[in-house]
């Protein structure tokens, strides 16, 4: 049985070999339990030490285990809000596992996933949001995330959260006064002051809303699915937005068959950038199930980068691309500008609008433009080149651009 009451530990550094590593103790016996493992020259008993204090020693019952450094945190001024002794070991997974097991043996009971952040939680350490911070923040990936999750950890959410509380109790008790008091001949709250209070704060909780929708895109990530025919350069622009050559580049059609997914930072934003096997008929079981890919990937990504071989003039597949993107947030990417551009405009319709009667894709001879288009739900244009890294900046600009403005964007595109 699970109990609040237990003494619990477990390692708290990552597994694998390394220069130190933590086991962590938390709990009334925590203090006790180390002094029966842990010897040190200087000192007799570790449980009449003060807190926040740090002893070199050994972990020894017969024989010596590790040389270690206990640190002390007496309750409440511990993480956790009660006794916690943190033993920081050589970076051995055998070494932690054996004293882990020590610690266990002598009464303690293996923490649970985020046992020590519940505790702390329940404690009163941290509200819900500080605690779920703590998650964000070892997952960060990003100065951006970093930044976000430590604000939320320092309590910045919870604090706008009191606020907003603290302003509406005052006229919900006025407004039940009123209520109470309906018959007598005295206003207790006039209607444009409630109006405009109400007002304020419905401002300023959108305002909460808008940066919850940020903070979870520098949580999970602003996910990026890269989509046009073969040959284009889809593989070629992933391999130049991470800066390596993680995707095959062939001038093979069809070389991707499967979506290949990548996290990259682009100006601090953890993007997820997947590459999709595209959208063309399937010749194969292979293809097909690359393809059924690409609709799922398009149906999960915050953003689709919609990739033209800018250096020929467009074709039906091409159309059937733009078709898939319309109704959701997309990026129009002319890829290989450092060829020639054919001369025609390209103007983004659905399949069949650009093509004459005889299913000729109709191409005009106007000189290829950029078309400055960041209105909200629509294709803004970029023109780029994989291959020499040319408008890529632009690119990266236009991708974190969307991805913080991303509510705004989703909900009308
Ligand atoms: P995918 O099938 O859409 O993934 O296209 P790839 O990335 O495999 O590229 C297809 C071909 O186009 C390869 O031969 C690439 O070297 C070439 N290519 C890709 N991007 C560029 C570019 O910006 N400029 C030029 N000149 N060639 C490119």
């Amino acid at each position: 049985m699970i109990s609040p009451e237990d003494t619990i530990a477990a390692i708290a550094t990552p597994l694998g070999e390394g220069g130190l590593g933590v086991i962590r103790v938390s709990g009334t016996k925590a203090i006790p339990l180390v002094n029966q493992i842990f010897r040190s020259p200087k000192l007799k008993d570790l449980t009449e030490i003060p807190s926040h204090t740090c002893h070199f020693g050994t972990i020894q019952v017969d024989t010596v285990i590790d040389q270690v450094v206990v640190t002390l945190f007496r309750a409440p001024h511990s993480y956790t809000g009660e006794d916690v002794v943190e033993i920081s070991a050589h970076g051995s997974p055998f070494t932690l596992q054996k004293i882990l097991n020590l610690c266990l043996q002598k009464g303690a009971r293996l923490a649970g996933p985020g046992e020590f952040t519940e505790r702390a939680f329940l404690n009163g350490k941290m509200d819900l949001t500080q605690a779920e911070a703590v998650a964000d923040l070892i997952r960060a990936k990003t100065d951006k995330a970093q930044a976000a999750a430590l604000a939320q950890m320092q309590g910045h959410l919870a604090q706008k959260v009191r606020g907003l509380r603290d302003r509406l109790l005052p006229l919900l008790a006025h407004v039940e006064v009123g209520l109470d008091h309906s018959d007598e001949d005295h206003d207790f709250l006039s209607r444009a002051h409630l109006t405009e209070t109400c007002r304020a704060v419905q401002k300023d909780i959108e305002s909460v809303l808008q940066s919850a929708g940020v903070s979870k895109i520098l949580r999970e990530g602003f996910h990026v699915a890269i989509l046009g025919r073969p040959n284009v350069g889809k593989s070629s622009l992933l391999n130049a937005l991470l800066k390596e050559e993680r995707a095959i580049v062939t001038p093979i059609p069809g070389t991707t068959r499967d979506t290949l997914e990548e996290s990259v930072n682009l100006n601090g934003i953890p993007v997820v950038l997947t590459d999709t096997a595209g959208l063309r008929e399937a010749k194969n079981t292979v293809e097909r199930l690359g393809i059924e890919r690409t609709r799922k990937a398009l149906g999960q990504a915050d953003l689709t980068l919609a990739i033209f071989d800018g250096s020929e003039p467009l074709i039906h597949e091409d159309y059937e691309v733009m078709n898939a993107c319309f109704g959701t947030p997309h990026v129009w990417v002319m890829n290989k500008c450092d060829l020639p551009a054919p001369n025609y405009s390209f103007s983004p319709c659905r399949v069949g609008e650009g093509e004459d009667e005889g299913g000729n894709i109709a191409v005009r001879a106007v000189p290829l433009t950029l078309r400055p288009l960041p209105r909200r739900g629509e294709g803004t244009t970029v023109c780029v080149s994989a291959k020499t890294g040319e408008g890529l900046d632009a690119l990266v600009k236009t991708i974190t651009h969307l991805a913080l403005d991303e509510k705004a964007q989703a909900s009308e595109a």
